[in-house]
């Protein structure tokens, strides 16, 4: 079926709109008319191929919320009408260490991304949610249990509520620890309600003076300008772990030295460019650890969503057309989003 989707032809061209085919759905698929699409960081550094060999045409998205309207012959868990998500990942082998954990993010054989992944569909990468449809095998399509009137709000958490989940809940993030989110954007504003939620003092790092308020409503504890270097210093060896998705290259060291022995700081930003080679001795004298993480499994995203449902989280959002995708680029490059921008994908029709 012949789709409306928006899309770039190349890394300097802006996105624009673009007809795409979507597969008839198999014995398993499931296929979606999409309500919202969230706009990750992840889609711009990928449109402008900031991290290279981006693909195209290219079709980002993936932070999907849409309504059922078609299953397959063998797909039980769906009926036509419910209301599903789909996030970063369409597909993995199912038959590695990682797969059978429930780890598809870390599949040994390599997973299939929601775009630019490795299809047999047309044109032969996948494309994402800035478009009216996607069909997904069910494995792969989440439960929404919020009310519908949420459902703009709930499409960021299939990708920055599951990036800062899956983080804070390997390392344990809970009452008792004391827990830092670095960057207030779409991931980290997510990352201070989820660990608020999970009952850690959690710290937001900003280097926005215009966000700290808005941290505190979000559930922070504390708030540290991080450009200020006595707020910094305030912190010094104090932290069990700290989530840091800053967009951009910037100084470790400032970050790991606020952790105590024995702490984490685990990166999930990718930045275009490389940070300065973290000081060995900030971790050496005091046992602490660099890790980092990517999204997360699709049974721990079914865990974060119902855990968001009942606990009424959504995400902060600022609802666009997607005629003005570009305008929210640069916005999100200037950190000066609040705090993620979702694609109301019936602008598509226009
Ligand atoms: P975003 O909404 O643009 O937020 C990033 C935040 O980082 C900004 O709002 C800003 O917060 C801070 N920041 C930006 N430039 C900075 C700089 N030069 N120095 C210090 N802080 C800066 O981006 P996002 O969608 O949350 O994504 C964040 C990163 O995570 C991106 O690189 C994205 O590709 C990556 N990502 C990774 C995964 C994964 O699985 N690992 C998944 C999704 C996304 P303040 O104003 O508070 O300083
Ligand atoms: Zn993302």
């Amino acid at each position: 079926m012949t789709v409306k989707a928006y899309g770039a032809h190349a890394a300097d061209k802006p996105l624009e709109p673009i007809a795409i085919e979507r597969r008839e759905p198999g014995p398993h698929d499931v296929r979606i008319d999409i309500l919202f699409c969230g706009v990750c960081h992840s889609d711009l550094h990928t449109v402008r191929s900031e991290w290279g060999g981006t693909i195209y045409p290219c079709v980002p998205g993936h932070e999907i919320v849409g309504r059922v309207s078609a299953v397959g012959g063998s797909v039980d868990k769906f009926a036509v009408g419910e209301i599903v998500g789909v996030g970063c990942l369409v597909d993995s082998c199912q038959h590695c260490a990682s797969c059978g954990e429930g780890l598809e993010q870390y599949c040994e054989n390599g997973f299939t991304g929601t775009y630019g992944g490795a299809t047999p569909d047309a044109p032969g990468h996948t494309l994402g949610g800035y478009s009216e449809q996607i069909v997904a095998s069910d494995k792969f399509v989440l439960k929404i249990r919020h009310p519908e009137e949420q459902l703009a709000a709930v499409a960021p958490l299939l990708c920055a509520g599951i990036t800062t989940w899956s983080p804070l809940r390997h390392w344990n993030a809970g009452p008792g620890k004391k827990v830092g989110i670095v960057g207030i954007g779409g991931l980290g504003h997510m990352g201070v309600k989820l660990a608020h939620a999970l009952g850690a003092h959690t710290v937001a790092f900003t280097t926005s003076e215009s966000k700290r308020q808005d941290a505190l409503d979000l559930g922070a504890d504390e708030v540290v300008v991080s450009r200020n270097a006595d707020e910094m210093a305030a912190h010094t060896g104090s932290f069990d772990f700290i989530l840091n998705t800053v967009a951009a290259s910037h100084d470790l060291d400032a970050f790991t030295r606020l952790l105590k022995r024995d702490g984490t700081l685990c990166v999930v930003g990718v930045p275009e460019h490389p940070h300065p080679s973290p000081a060995v001795d900030v971790l050496i004298f005091g046992r602490k650890s660099i890790a980092g993480s990517l999204i997360g499994g699709i049974a721990e995203t079914q865990e974060m969503l119902d855990f968001c449902a009942e606990h009424g989280i959504v995400s902060e959002i600022e609802m666009i057309a997607v005629q003005d995708i570009d305008l929210a680029y640069d916005r999100m490059q200037r950190s000066d989003v609040k705090y993620r921008f979702v694609i109301d994908n019936a602008s598509l029709a226009a």
